[in-house]
């Protein structure tokens, strides 16, 4: 673990923090970013995220990912890394737990067609709405909207915005605008999102037979992990081979990213996490070769998997129940529970648009599919 004195001078650290937006009294006994992470545990849309999809729906399978246990290893790979370059260990760790926060019901099938529905509203994007769950929604504290979470958590679950949004946004949208990095915490967590997901869709996808090892083999990344197990265990059934293989796949991506960031933060000399937000570029970055391999395995996972013939009734099936979620409350907000109902109702245009797609939003995937079939109702 970090303590703050053995934090290198660009990490993150709450004595020269760019704070909160609403003042409060320091807490006792833990650090503010400790305080930030376990706001986040303690959230609602932290527990929806055991009932919604990774990849596969939840009711597919009982060992399949979830939005929850993706969030979980994003953060156990994302503290790893943050520890080996003397980072924030906590900042990182609650930038991982809250990045999916925003997610929609149904993964990117419903994330995309929200955004269709909400094309002459501003759109929709499940990483802004992570945001807007942390400022905005979350409704717990007598004192001010939201968690009230620090800047640098708040920068790190912000990875990415159009120049539009940037604007309305305020602080956390001045990166935006001009082309500035943020803290290493924040492109920990971004980069490492991808790590948890190319590897635990790797372990689901073979899972649900959806992906081969045949196939997997073709991947460099894997296929390198394959020669080595295979070698040392000749006779190691599948299951536990893949697991030898995820789990070897995962400690070279780390083990490179690691290093290779400790090089780049070198050869740029910054001194503090000023320095880092102007430098030319992320620093928190894996080998050009291992990298590659790396996008190479994502591609894959995006051909074979995310867009797999048996993925696609069921993305089918989500795109429709948003959709039509959409429409029914667009005509008749009172369909909606009693809060957004009263809301959107006192609102007009885009701003009612957006209060149903809060709702929506919000919604695990059971709790779609009941409220779909209670439309028919
Ligand atoms: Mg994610």
């Amino acid at each position: 673990m970090t303590t703050v004195d053995s934090m290198k001078s660009y990490a993150a650290n709450e004595s020269f923090s760019r704070g909160r937006r609403f003042d409060e009294p320091r807490p006792a006994y833990r650090g503010e970013y400790q305080r930030d992470r376990d706001r986040i545990i303690h959230s609602t849309a932290f527990r929806r995220l055991v009932y919604k999809t990774q990849v596969f729906v939840n009711h597919e399978g009982d060992l399949y990912r979830t939005r929850l246990t993706h969030s979980l290893e994003v953060s156990q790979i994302g503290r790893s890394v943050a520890v080996a370059l003397g980072l924030n260990e906590a900042l990182t760790e609650a930038i991982c737990l809250a990045h999916d926060l925003g997610h929609t019901p149904f993964g990117h099938a419903g994330q995309d067609t929200l955004n269709a529905c909400m094309r002459d509203f501003g759109g929709f994007e499940h990483n802004l709405q992570s945001l807007r769950v942390v400022d905005e929604l979350e409704a717990k504290y007598a004192d001010f909207p939201g968690l009230n979470l620090m800047f640098e958590t708040r920068e790190g679950i912000l990875k990415h915005c159009s120049a539009r949004n940037a604007r309305a946004l305020g602080d956390v949208g001045e990166r935006f605008l001009a082309r500035t990095q943020p803290g290493l915490e924040a492109q920990i967590a971004n980069l490492v999102d991808a790590v948890a997901y190319n590897n635990h869709d790797v372990d689901d996808g073979f899972r649900a037979g959806l992906l081969t090892l045949e196939q997997l083999r073709e991947q460099a990344l894997f296929e390198q992990q394959f020669e080595k197990v295979h070698a040392l265990y000749p006779e190691l059934e599948d299951r536990r081979l893949i697991y030898e293989i995820i789990r070897r796949m995962i400690g070279t991506v780390v083990t490179d990213l690691i290093e290779e960031t400790k090089r780049q933060i070198e050869e740029a000399g910054v001194e503090s996490i000023d320095e880092v937000r102007a430098a030319d570029g992320p620093l928190v970055n894996m080998s050009a070769a291992v990298y590659d391999q790396h996008k190479s395995l994502k591609r894959f996972l995006n051909r074979h998997l995310y867009r797999h013939e048996q993925k696609l009734e069921m993305t089918r099936r989500a795109q429709a129940i948003v959709e039509e979620l959409f429409v029914a409350y667009s005509g008749d907000v009172a369909l909606m529970p009693g809060e957004f109902a009263d809301r959107a109702a006192s609102l007009g245009g885009a701003d009612r648009a957006r209060v149903i797609a809060d709702y929506i939003a919000g919604m695990t995937d059971r709790y779609a599919i009941a409220a779909h079939e209670g439309l028919a109702g």
